[in-house]
């Protein structure tokens, strides 16, 4: 059977990312920066006072302390948004705040705070500064012609904050994928109909779809699939022709009723792989038809979540060009005891809390959805192999 990292190394190298669109940056929180900005302007922009207080000449108040205070004459005020238009020179200062440019001939800004400002225009301070205290200096953050992001790195809230700071209202960034979701099984019925006996409500496809779109795709739901060849067929067939990608859960194992894999040969596609060395999810397939990728997913709720954060969730990144495409990783405590005896590596659900505690969440046998809401991430535990409470662990972060 497959080793995971093998099918994911096979399932990323048949994906090509989709091209790029622009894109206000009010809108580019969360997705994958495709070009190569630059920094339009230096920031900061010019040399600029960090505190409210006075621009000084530092010299004038290297003897300042409690009994030898210095006067300073006040020559004017530097508001925020002007270039001040008067120098400084020895034994002057003037009113500035933060942002304000410093004005010509100062080299310090004393704080407001340290300060008592007389009726007549001067200052008395008793304390001293050093040269450039209190002073933002030009281009110390960026400089202009500075490389902001590099290509395929997530735009978050601080590098929107970046590109507007450098003079930017647009960015580059990968396309979002669009993703046809099919769920196949005669027992299943979308809620809230009425369900007969032995008839079960459909949850694989919305659960994707949050899935998906928490990976800025953009997911299609498609009628339930009865288990039926010909439906199946026409199912894909209309999914291949509408989406980037597919996801069908269900229906890709063993038995009588498994159309996934016949379905897909019979409109000449081809199977790349089926069944990986993994629990949950070993019945897991990924295929190719009209140069599309499809992922057949295991119908069990819990393997469906397991495989496609895995294995489809790179897969759906690279598409929009995202340099990193794996599942994040938090080390913490575990507070519970796993054994796996099986002869395949284990993904067990977990929850990680604020102190980085790590426990065991309810039932992991792949049909119990009931510990799923609760599960924020995953353990990978080795065949045959324990993990004792107290041990550190390395948990793979399910994205919210
Ligand atoms: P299968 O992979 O088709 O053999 O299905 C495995 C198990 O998952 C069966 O118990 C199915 O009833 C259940 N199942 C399959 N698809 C879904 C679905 N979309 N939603 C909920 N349960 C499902
Ligand atoms: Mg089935």
């Amino acid at each position: 059977m497959l080793e995971l990292e093998k099918a994911i190394e096979i399932s990323l190298d048949l994906i090509k990312p989709l091209g790029s669109q622009t894109i206000d940056i009010i809108n580019a929180a969360g997705r994958y920066n495709s070009s190569n900005l630059k920094s339009k302007v230096d920031l900061p922009g010019f040399d600029n006072s960090a505190m409210d207080g006075y621009a000084i000449i530092s010299s004038d108040l290297k003897q300042a302390n409690q009994s030898n205070p210095v006067t300073l004459n006040c020559i004017g005020i530097a508001p925020a948004g002007t270039m001040p238009d008067k120098k400084i020179k020895d034994g002057m200062c003037i009113r500035i705040f933060t942002g304000s440019p410093i004005p010509e001939g100062a080299n310090a800004v004393i704080m407001q705070e340290d300060c008592v400002h007389n009726d007549d225009n001067t200052i008395i301070t008793s304390t001293s500064v050093k040269p450039w205290q209190n002073i933002r200096i030009r281009g110390e953050d960026i400089r202009k012609g500075d490389n902001l992001i590099s290509e395929g790195e997530q735009i978050n809230a601080g590098a929107i904050a970046l590109l507007n700071a450098t003079g930017h209202k647009t960015a580059q960034v990968g396309n979002q994928p669009r993703i046809g979701l099919i769920a196949t099984g005669s027992e299943l019925i979308d809620p809230p109909n009425k369900i007969n006996p032995g008839e079960i409500y459909e949850s694989n496809r919305t659960m994707l779809a949050s899935m998906i779109t928490q990976a800025n795709g953009i997911p299609k739901i498609y009628p339930i699939v009865e288990d039926d060849l010909k439906k199946t067929i026409s199912a894909l067939k209309s999914a291949l022709s509408e989406n980037d990608l597919i996801i069908t859960t269900g229906g890709v194992s063993v038995g009588d009723h498994d159309h996934i894999k016949p379905a897909l040969e019979e409109i000449g596609g081809s199977i790349d792989f089926w069944k990986v060395s993994m629990k949950p999810g070993k019945p897991f397939m990924l295929g190719q038809a009209n140069e599309k990728t499809l992922f057949g997913l295991p119908g069990n709720p819990g393997s469906a979540l397991t495989t496609f954060l895995l294995l489809v969730r790179p897969a759906i990144l690279k598409l929009q060009g995202a340099s990193n495409v794996h599942l994040m990783k938090r080390t913490g405590l575990l507070v519970d005891e796993i054994n796996n005896n099986g002869e395949r590596r284990h993904f067990i659900r977990v929850k990680i809390d604020e102190n980085s505690h790590v426990s065991v969440i309810g039932n992991q046998r792949s049909h119990m959805l009931g510990s799923l809401s609760k599960t924020n991430g995953l353990i990978d535990i080795a065949p045959n192999s324990h993990l004792a409470n107290g041990d550190k662990v390395k948990v793979l972060m399910i994205p919210n």
